[in-house]
């Protein structure tokens, strides 16, 4: 078992930042004053009846990505850049462009309902190489990051006003990722948005109609569709799903009962985890010519009150905007306004290609992943 050491420090706008592994240096530069997000909150929709956060700070955030040829010329996440001026291994900063922060400011009055933005807003540091993907990580970096999302969504689920956490990944410039360093974000929410209400809607419903528990059907569902597995994994199904919005969608999904949130992994699940994304992102960096660009959230059961934590099983879903090698899938009208996607593939044949990729990319040496613990200094 390795241990992976835990430091904080802070920001001098209050941000805080997480260092993993070797600490290099004990105190940050000041970079000056911050941490004022006067215009952010949260505006209610009463034609869809969902909240809107209203965030205009954001942009002034980067917009164009530093491509990896110019490798770490200008990246603000490299050895050096204002978040991390000093070497590191992996790391996790409090947002510079927040859209949620824990002790947002009072919103303003106006004509309809408005509420604070409540919440915590994350960048996690996979590694200090400016280039790579999950697929490509050392096995050390790899399952370290994944037990540091999950120390993290620990500590995040600690402050009573968060009702859901989510890790994601947004990669490249087809999705508009603004940075190509390899890295993901956390959001965790004050409030339960509407995506999740309706999983949490859909779980509780199955649970009341079957009296059975929805993570794990869905689980023995995928199991007995062998036509949509995309690779083979001890503690997770990874599986193209039974309906899919998005040609080359696959979900990773724990088998176990009781794994809810990612701290309920096991360190062996996740090892078993880092080696399932490891595989799915070989496939989406070497299905075509270009790697896939993706969109990556891990779904975790959502807060006690929605009643639904006990029948959620934790997923990592990718989502790939592709519909073919230079082609994408709009979020159309269709798909925008009525919800209704159409996916022009048929979901059987895709994982049939998926999964041959997967076997024909595969290395023969590809190394065994260590089991890691993190221990917070
Ligand atoms: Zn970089
Ligand atoms: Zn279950």
């Amino acid at each position: 078992m390795k241990r992976l050491q835990r430091h904080e420090l802070r920001h001098a706008d209050g941000r805080r930042l997480f260092v993993y592994g070797h600490l290099a240096a004990d105190a940050l530069p000041s970079d000056g004053p911050g941490g004022e997000w006067p215009a952010l909150h949260l505006r209610h929709d009463a034609l869809r009846d969902r909240w809107v956060a209203i965030s205009p700070a954001r942009n002034t955030r980067p917009q164009t990505a530093p491509s990896v040829t110019q490798r770490s010329t200008g990246c603000p996440l490299c050895v050096g850049g204002p978040e991390l001026p000093f070497p590191y291994e992996a790391a996790v900063f409090e947002n510079r462009f927040p859209s949620l922060v824990p002790t947002p400011p009072e919103p303003p009055r106006l004509e309809a309902a408005t509420a604070p933005s409540a919440g915590h807003c994350e960048v996690v540091m996979y590694t200090s190489t400016h280039e790579g993907s999950l697929a490509t990580l050392t096995a050390e970096e790899l399952v370290r990051v994944v037990a540091i999302w999950a120390d993290r969504s620990e500590d995040l689920w600690a402050d009573p006003q968060v009702k859901a956490v989510l890790a994601f990944e947004n990669r490249g410039e087809d999705v508009g990722a603004t940075l190509s360093h390899p890295h993901g974000q956390i959001y965790a929410f004050g409030h339960l948005p509407p995506l999740l209400q309706e999983r949490a809607r859909a779980a509780r419903r199955h649970g009341d109609r079957t009296g059975s528990c929805l993570g794990c059907d869905v689980v023995q569902r995928d199991v007995s569709s062998p036509a949509r597995q995309v690779v083979e994994n001890p503690s997770f199904q990874v599986s193209v799903p039974f309906a899919p919005d998005w040609p080359f969608e696959i979900h990773v999904r724990a088998r176990r009962h009781g794994t809810g949130r990612l701290q309920d992994l096991t360190v062996e699940e996740r090892r078993d985890l880092a080696a399932a994304l490891r595989e799915v992102v070989r496939v989406y960096d070497r299905f075509y010519n270009a790697p896939m660009a993706y969109l990556m959230a891990c779904q975790q059961a959502p807060s006690d009150e929605h009643g639904v934590v006990e029948d959620w099983h934790l997923s990592f879903e990718f989502c790939p905007p592709n519909r073919g090698p230079d082609k994408l899938k709009m979020r159309a009208t269709v798909e925008t306004a009525a919800g209704l996607f159409i996916n022009d593939t048929d979901p059987e044949v895709t994982a049939g290609e998926l999964r041959e990729a997967a076997d024909r990319t595969r290395p023969v040496d590809l190394p065994g992943l260590p089991l890691v613990r993190v221990e917070r200094g």
